[in-house]
């Protein structure tokens, strides 16, 4: 393995410059875990939100950050 030198919970440099930049960055860790892609506003029912898509590779290194099975258990968890 070459990424010794990366902070731990980070698969690369590039995820760990996106998930330090706050709730407002494209790629950030949700409350419940998970890392999302905010995929920009959406509205639905007549309100607006952010439309969030969970990651499940990293989109800079392709390392998996979390599997089918940790989403559904994360977004069960929420609701
Ligand atoms: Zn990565």
């Amino acid at each position: 393995m070459e990424d010794d030198d990366i902070a731990a919970g980070y698969c690369c440099d590039d995820m760990e410059t996106c998930l330090s930049a706050g709730p407002d960055a494209a790629l950030f860790e949700h409350d419940s875990g998970l890392i999302l892609l905010n995929a920009g506003r959406t509205e639905q029912d007549g309100e607006e939100g952010n439309l969030l898509i969970s990651v499940q590779f990293c989109p800079f290194c392709g390392t998996e950050l979390q599997t089918d099975e940790d989403i559904d258990a994360a977004l069960e968890a929420v609701d």
